[in-house]
């Protein structure tokens, strides 16, 4: 049997904001989230999410597994989480100055987080990873910093993927190292030698269109040992992973703790909320390095961030994340073999990465997705997905009946490799 076409005709509302948004926004839409990105047929605009569910504008209903790609952690409008930023904003949100809550926050997160000593907040994970560049390089006096090749740090010129409008000058103290490798890390650490300030890594390597690779026990030693040995400041970039491998921090199972960690996406369950988390070390230098923003201290975020982390210690969230993500990975295992097919999950099982062998043109992946598209569930191409605690066994069950059927068509394919939609 021939594959069904998968039709890209998108909902006359769908596109009606699409033409409306090109006359006013560049593209229509920016950066990661501009669905041009992603093959023809997702939606760009939503009207409505409510814990694992996702509605475009036409009203069809999706099983999100991308969570607003991971700041949804415990469900889209979590009553609790909810609860208690209803409760702040009545007493107020953005004022001259932070709230009580503030501190509240930091505290949870100082007791939460074995290696923080301290806390401070901003918005976006790029402003974080800023800042821990920024204090690390105040602490130590020094420029140097070692970044993983490929890694993704935020959208700032230091860091962003994309080289328009970067000056070499932005990235003139970034040297490159490969993730896993202890000696290219060696190797880059004698490069910077003794302006070595800092040395970055990602809780474990989770670039796009890429499987993914947990780090070696031996490669997180080797961080720990070179930054120790150098004086220069580890910094986990937790951004993406926090919040679900571990809530000390994902690197707590390796036993290696960093100086410095950047945070976001899940703290506060969907409410715009970063943090670092630092050391006695670099209290100092963080004090001295100015660093605000006109709404780093609003206070609903923070009371939410309170609900979140709290709630995500008291219900296990995490282990009914690799329950559920587990019971998502054997499922499609079992489908996989018995159809025959290349797929290849990769990445801890609550934010897995499902791609399929030698599909460097994502011919099989685009095909797949838009079946499951078609079924209500969404799910990425090339990018790791995300669980959220509000995935219940039956919602992964009706992921795998979705699976079942998108996967037999891939591999009912009587050419696979012809691009999905195409005329049969
Ligand atoms: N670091 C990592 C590992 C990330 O995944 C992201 C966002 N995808 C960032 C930093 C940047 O965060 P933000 O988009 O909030 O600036």
């Amino acid at each position: 049997m021939a594959p069904r076409a998968t039709p890209s005709v998108l909902s006359s509302d769908e596109a009606a904001l699409r033409a409306r948004a090109l006359r006013v926004i560049p593209g229509g839409m920016w950066g990661h989230m501009n669905v041009a990105r992603l093959p023809p047929g997702y939606p760009q605009f939503f009207r409505q999410a409510r814990g694992c569910h996702l509605f475009d504008v036409a009203g069809k209903d999706y099983i999100d597994l991308m969570c607003g790609y991971g700041p949804i952690v415990l469900g889209y409008g979590d009553p609790d989480v909810e609860a208690a930023v209803a409760e702040q904003r009545s007493r107020g949100d953005l004022m001259t100055g932070p709230s009580e809550c503030m501190v509240e926050l930091a505290e949870l997160v100082v007791e939460t987080i074995p290696h923080a000593d301290w806390a401070l907040f901003a918005k976006n994970g790029s402003d974080v990873m800023t800042a821990c560049v920024t204090i690390a390089r105040a602490a130590t006096q020094r420029r140097k910093v070692l970044v993983a090749k490929g890694s993704y740090h935020g959208a700032a010129p230091w860091c962003t993927p994309s080289l328009a409008g970067v000056t070499a000058e932005d990235r003139a103290h970034i040297l490159h190292y490969e993730y896993n490798d202890v000696a290219s890390l060696e190797r880059a650490a004698d490069e910077a030698g003794r302006d070595l300030a800092a040395v970055l890594v990602t809780a474990f390597r989770h670039d796009v269109k890429r499987h993914q690779e947990a780090p070696s026990v031996a490669f997180a030693q080797a961080m720990r040992r070179i930054c120790d040995a150098a004086g220069a400041a580890l910094v986990l970039d937790d951004v993406r992973a926090g919040f679900r491998i571990h809530l000390g921090g994902s690197w707590e199972p390796y036993g290696v703790r960093p100086d410095l960690c950047a945070w976001s996406k899940a703290i506060a369950n969907g409410h715009p909320l970063a943090a670092v988390t630092g050391n006695d070390r670099f209290r100092q230098a963080a004090q001295q390095v100015y660093l605000t923003g006109s709404f780093w201290c609003a206070a609903t975020p923070m009371a939410a961030a309170v609900a979140t982390i709290k709630k995500l210690g008291a219900t296990g969230a995490i282990a009914k994340m690799e329950a559920m993500g587990g019971r998502l990975r054997d499922g499609l295992e079992q489908q996989a073999r018995e159809f025959g097919l290349p797929l290849r999950q990769t990445g801890p099982v609550q934010m897995p990465q499902i791609m399929f062998e030698d599909d460097a043109d994502f011919v099989l992946g685009n095909r797949f997705v838009l079946e499951m598209l078609r079924r209500g569930v969404y799910m990425h191409p090339w990018h790791n997905m995300f669980l959220s605690a509000a995935h219940q066994a039956a919602d992964i069950d009706r992921v795998l009946e979705a699976t079942n059927e998108a996967l037999r068509l891939v591999a009912q394919s009587a050419d696979r490799r012809q691009p999905a939609g195409a005329v049969q």
